[in-house]
C-alpha cells in the first residue's frame, strides 16, 4: 500500500499526496500551493505529479504556484476547465507514476467533468463521494450522480475513500434524519465526533462503512427508500429517482 497523507488546507479541504517511488508525491486537488509547498519540504518528499478530480477553485487554485515551485506533469479531467492540464482523462484511462497505477473513472454529477482516480485499493473522488454524503450538482445532473454513485458503490468493500473534504459530522446529521435506527450510523457517529473532537481527520473511510452509513449509496435500502418517499410525498419506482429525492432533500435543508 502507497502512504497517503492529508494536507488541509482553507476552511474543511484535504489535498492527498500519495506517496510512489523514491518519496515522490503525487498530489491531489491543490486548491492552494503555500501549504503543500510547506508540507513537502517538511517531510522531505519531491513533488512528481499533479492530479485533478475537477475544476472548482477550491481544487485548482495552487496548480500554477505548485508547478512555479517544481514544474511536474498534470493530469486532469478532459471534460471540465482545469488550467495547466498536460494530460486530459477519461474513463479507461490509466496513469503509471513509478510503482503507482491508477485508472481513471469517470464520475459526473458535482461537475459534469468529474473524473476519480482508482487504484492499489485506493479511491481519489474529490467533491463526488463524502462520508456519509455526497458532492451537490454544480453543473452535471441527477442522472449523472446516480450512475458515478452506483458506479462507486459497485467498487470492492476493502476500497480506502480519500475524499476532498471534510464533511462527514454534518452529512451524518442528514443521514440520521433518513436512518434514525441505523445502528451502524449510530456507532460510527460516535467515532466521528471523537475524531472531531481530537481535532483529527475522519477520512479516509472505506466504501464497505460507506455502504452501512451513507444514504447516497443506500438507495436500495427499504428504510432509506420509506424515508425518502414519506418525505417527497410520493412513491418512488427507481433508484434514480430515490438518488434524486435524496439529494433534492438534503439540499433543502442546507
Ligand atoms: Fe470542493
Amino acid at each position: 500500500m502507497h502512504p497517503v497523507h492529508p494536507i488541509p488546507i482553507f476552511e474543511d479541504n484535504y489535498v492527498w499526496a500519495i506517496e510512489f517511488g523514491e518519496r515522490h508525491v503525487a498530489i491531489v486537488d491543490p486548491g492552494l500551493a503555500q501549504p503543500v509547498i510547506d508540507y513537502l519540504e517538511r517531510h522531505q518528499l519531491r513533488l512528481g505529479a499533479i492530479l485533478i478530480t475537477h475544476g472548482c477553485w477550491d481544487h485548482i487554485g495552487g496548480i500554477g504556484d505548485m508547478l512555479a515551485y517544481h514544474r511536474v506533469p498534470v493530469y486532469g479531467p478532459t471534460h471540465d476547465r482545469v488550467p495547466h492540464l498536460d494530460h486530459m482523462l477519461a474513463e479507461g484511462d490509466t496513469i503509471t507514476l513509478g510503482d503507482l497505477t491508477l485508472q481513471v473513472l469517470d464520475t459526473p454529477g458535482h461537475r459534469k467533468g468529474h473524473i476519480s482516480f482508482y487504484g492499489d485499493d485506493m479511491l481519489f473522488c474529490g467533491d463526488a463521494l463524502f462520508s456519509a454524503g455526497c458532492g451537490k450538482l454544480h453543473d452535471g445532473s441527477y442522472a449523472q450522480l446516480y450512475q458515478s454513485l452506483n458506479k462507486i458503490r459497485c467498487l470492492p468493500d476493502k476500497t480506502q475513500v480519500y475524499c476532498a473534504h471534510e464533511y462527514t459530522a454534518a452529512n451524518l446529521t442528514f443521514a440520521t434524519l433518513v436512518e434514525p435506527e441505523n445502528k451502524d450510523l449510530q456507532r460510527y457517529a460516535e467515532q466521528v465526533y471523537a475524531l472531531r473532537a481530537a481535532g483529527k481527520p475522519t477520512v479516509p473511510t472505506t466504501l464497505g462503512l460507506e455502504c452501512s452509513i451513507n444514504p447516497f449509496l443506500r438507495y436500495q435500502s427499504a428504510t432509506v427508500k420509506a424515508a425518502v418517499e414519506q418525505w417527497a410525498g410520493a412513491q418512488l419506482g427507481s433508484d434514480l429517482e430515490i438518488v434524486t429525492a435524496l439529494r433534492k432533500w438534503k439540499s433543502s435543508l442546507a
